[in-house]
């Protein structure tokens, strides 16, 4: 689940990071009262004004914006709030911006002896362990770093037996050539980053950039967060922090019928009970000439009312000319699956594309034969070559 800035700030500072001050605004005028609040404590005037939205590049497309006084801050606001926010991660149609986050600004005075770095605590599914991941290359897109200059990329690993250790984190202040009190807030600094990534039960957390002031502080200028969805039943609070608005409509309908949904481009949609049969599936319905529209897991139950919320939410996708139906009965019974789908068909009615149901394992024959015996629109098979065959040959007949 992602957050937004304001939010992962705001974990953030609960585990001691120093983070850049802001209030979050949905209006201009709160953003004036923000801006009045926030000229406390740092010795700038300015404030810059951000767009919330679940998209890293935001600087790039105009939704972070310096402000140097009260009508500043009012026109800034005015501008950000309710665009449509075009980042090179949001894709061509872009993201609308309900709220700001109103910060100081913590780069002046002294400009000149600021120094950004890139920070995140991530998992490496590879070797099985969290990493931090760190650079002198802050503020601009990792990505490119790793592409142009891969050497200035750095590594630690962290022993899940004995945690972060504290030669790791002074090793990270020392590569990043911090000397002298910087580097004691940045141990400081990595340290807290990574009780708060660890402790949250996240899978990301990515600072870019990490500033250190030319008073020589650590902060954290930004923040990217990802919890795990699967932990979020330990931490209510953070499950809170959850901006539906801000994901895809038809995958929040799915995670609300508690179906593994994942929308994508191709025309054949599909569900399937159990993840790795989903990704066969996937590939199945490329060798048999189509495009998946999704990835869907129907988990355990396949029942007449999971197949009939899966139905639903695939049939939303106007791409959509043929659904395959891919399970395996081991626990289930495919009689019983059968029933579903031919429960769940009759409930909506007339859908309009038509459905291979592919059911292998206890009673497949009986399912088959409950299926074509059904009189709807729905292809039987067991074999999947049969199945991934039917696929072809109703998408040639849309052709
Ligand atoms: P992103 O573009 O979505 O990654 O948003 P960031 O929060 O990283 O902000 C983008 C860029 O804006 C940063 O890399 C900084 O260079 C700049 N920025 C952010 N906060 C301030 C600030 O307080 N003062 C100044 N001068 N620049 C800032
Ligand atoms: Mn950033």
């Amino acid at each position: 689940m992602n957050i937004h800035e304001y939010q992962g700030k705001q974990i953030l500072k609960s585990f001691g990071v120093n983070v850049q001050e802001g209030i979050v605004a949905d209006t201009p005028e709160q953003a004036v009262e923000a801006a009045k609040q926030l000229k406390i404590d740092y010795n700038s005037d300015w404030v810059v004004i951000k767009a919330q939205i679940h998209a890293g590049g935001r600087g790039k497309g105009g939704g972070v914006k310096l402000a140097k006084n009260l009508e500043e801050v009012k026109q800034r606001a005015t501008d950000i709030i309710g665009m449509q926010l075009v980042t090179p991660q949001t894709g061509p149609e872009g993201k609308l911006v309900s709220k700001i986050l109103v910060a100081q600004d913590v780069y002046y005075p002294g400009a000149s002896e600021t120094k950004e770095f890139y920070i995140s605590v991530l998992l490496d599914r590879a070797k099985g362990r969290n990493i931090i991941m760190y650079s002198t290359e802050g503020g601009m897109d990792i990505e490119e770093v790793a592409e142009h200059t891969p050497h200035l990329i750095f590594k630690e690993e962290i022993d899940p037996k004995v945690g972060l250790q504290g030669f790791q984190a002074r090793k990270i202040a020392f590569k990043l050539g911090l000397s002298g009190g910087a580097h004691k807030e940045m141990v400081k600094f990595v340290t807290a980053l990574y009780k708060a990534y660890d402790t949250t039960d996240s899978s990301m957390f990515e600072i870019n950039p990490v500033l250190k002031t030319s008073d020589d502080k650590v902060i954290a200028v930004d923040a990217k967060v990802d919890i795990d969805e699967n932990a979020l039943y330990r931490h209510p609070d953070y499950a809170a922090m959850r901006d539906t608005a801000e994901e895809d409509p038809t995958e929040v309908e799915a995670s609300a019928s508690n179906l593994n949904f994942v929308n994508l481009d191709g025309n054949v949609g599909c569900m399937v009970n159990g993840a790795g049969l989903a990704m066969a599936t996937m590939d199945i319905i490329k060798l048999a000439g189509g495009e998946p529209a999704n990835f869907l897991d129907v988990g355990g139950t396949a029942n007449a009312t999971t197949v009939k919320a899966a139905f639903n939410i695939i049939l939303k996708d106007p791409n959509v000319k043929a659904i395959l139906i891919n399970i395996f009965g081991g626990i289930v019974r495919c009689d019983r699956v059968a029933q579903g789908v031919i429960d769940a068909y009759q409930e909506i009615g007339n859908i309009p594309v038509p459905i291979i149901c592919r059911l292998q394992g206890t009673n497949a024959e009986e399912a088959k034969k409950l299926i074509d015996e059904s009189g709807l629109k729905v292809y039987s098979a067991i074999a999947l070559k049969e199945a991934a065959d039917l696929v072809t040959k109703v998408l040639a007949e849309q052709a």
